[in-house]
């Protein structure tokens, strides 16, 4: 992404016909995200956000007003996922976004585009795509060396991780759109006082604060993804909520990493908001600390360090049932930026591929658990609560280590740069309920 890519369908002065696009917070005109979506239980098609309003782009393109790559776009995107969008690359929804951009901004287009839009509030989100596979890397390096503290305190990170973008492929079918049910889940806990483990309730559930990358057009098996290219690979971002069990997570993970501790659900917000709505608000790397080697050159693109960073401010609130009862205002638990990231969004896709694994249109990639460096911006109650040895009190009175039923966890972000509109990605939600007895 280059400043090249900065284009009129990022002019903060545009505004859209449709009311509730001006100043909202996730979807202004300069947003326009791509989800999958349904009214009614009739069939989910593709859309974009625009206000509290979707683009029915099934309808859309029904109506000839789009034209060449555009209306093949939104043709691609009228069924009930995106995958054959994103197959396509950039250019297809490149040119989808300049059409939508000039129709809802243009006055003299309202009376035949707005039949066509659907309220967010009448409609069901889904999964935007069909995801064949979801990997989660560990890219966030204060939450790596917040963990590694707790675990290893003389040696928090691994001699890898300056090397190599960690990760380990996760599991795609218990990846559902953000307000799913959150189950706490059931597994095998052994304290470390523990003679024998014990098959219960987690009494350690957490969220993770994560992005969610999806990729675009795929690469084909023993063809890696160079990094100069990976990111047209790169077909936007989600919010992405990596719920933990931390006591099956503690017990399980050696030798081979997370399992069931990880894969009985994981969040993502519905709403892809595109590599393209991205481009004002792409920001340098930060550089690497004195002393830390440089990226092998496999990993290695002046571009990518220039422009391969997002600025976006990351928040996460909890609100326990008793505050909803109450009508107290959800706490915020968290706020921090997302250039806490070690390694960039192209270097995660340039790994990935290196051994000439192929990505698929629609995989998922999770960055990890970003945190800051301190309290106010750690991204897991694990670093919060320091593995459940401090409490902390909510405005009714109630203590909180791990998650407990009824506890709301809301995450948002917003992405902004001075001169252009904010834009963010919707709520991921999740509420936790204990299993219901059998
Ligand atoms: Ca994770």
């Amino acid at each position: 992404m280059t400043i090249s890519d900065i284009n009129e369908t990022h002019d903060a002065a545009r505004t859209s016909w449709v009311d509730s696009a001006q100043g909202h917070a996730d979807f202004p005109i300069q947003n326009l995200p791509l989800g999958v979506f349904s009214v009614g239980g009739d069939q989910p098609r593709g859309g974009v956000a625009i206000g509290d309003q979707i683009v029915d782009l099934a309808a859309l393109s029904a109506l000839g007003v789009l034209e060449g790559l555009a209306q093949e776009a939104a043709v691609t995107a009228s069924t009930g996922t995106l995958n054959a969008l994103l197959a396509m690359g950039p250019e297809p929804r490149a040119a989808l976004r300049f059409a939508l951009s000039a129709l809802l901004s243009d006055a003299d287009q309202r009376a035949s585009v707005e039949p066509v839009l659907v309220a967010q509030a009448d409609a069901t989100m889904h999964l935007p795509v069909t995801i064949g596979d979801y990997t989660d890397f560990y890219v966030g390096i204060n939450h790596a060396t917040n963990i590694g503290k707790l675990l290893r305190p003389d040696n928090p990170l691994a001699p890898n991780y300056k090397y190599v973008p960690i990760g380990y492929h996760g599991r795609a079918s218990s990846v559902c759109p953000s307000g799913a049910r959150v189950i706490r889940p059931t597994g095998q806990r052994k304290g470390p006082d523990d003679a024998e483990p014990s098959v219960g309730p987690s009494r350690r559930l957490d969220y993770e604060l994560e992005l969610g990358v999806w990729v675009g057009e795929g690469n084909a098996l023993g063809e890696p993804i160079p990094i100069g290219r990976a990111g047209k690979h790169v077909a936007g971002l989600s919010i992405f909520n990596d719920w933990s069990a931390r006591d099956l997570q503690a017990w399980e993970y050696q030798p081979l990493g997370p399992f069931l501790s990880k894969s009985f659900i994981s969040t993502v917000t519905p709403w892809i908001v595109t590599a393209e709505a991205l481009a004002p608000y792409r920001v340098a790397q930060p550089p690497r600390p004195e002393g830390d080697p440089k990226p092998l050159d496999y990993l290695w693109d002046e571009a990518d360090q220039a422009h391969g960073a997002f600025a976006l401010t990351l928040e996460v609130f909890i609100e326990t049932a008793q505050m909803r009862e109450k009508g107290i205002a959800p706490h915020k638990l968290s706020s921090g930026p997302a250039t806490s990231m070690y390694w960039t969004v192209a270097q995660m896709v340039a790994h990935h591929t290196s051994n000439g694994c192929n990505m698929r249109p629609g995989d998922l990639l999770g960055t990890g658990t970003i945190s800051g460096p301190d309290n106010a911006s750690f991204g897991s109650l694990m670093e919060i609560s320091q593995a459940g040895k401090h409490a902390f009190t909510l405005e009714t009175g109630e203590t909180r280590t791990f998650l407990e039923a009824g506890d709301r966890i809301t995450i948002r972000a917003t992405a902004s740069a001075e001169g252009y509109a904010s834009i963010g990605f919707g709520s991921c939600v999740g509420t936790v309920e204990e299993r219901p007895s059998a």
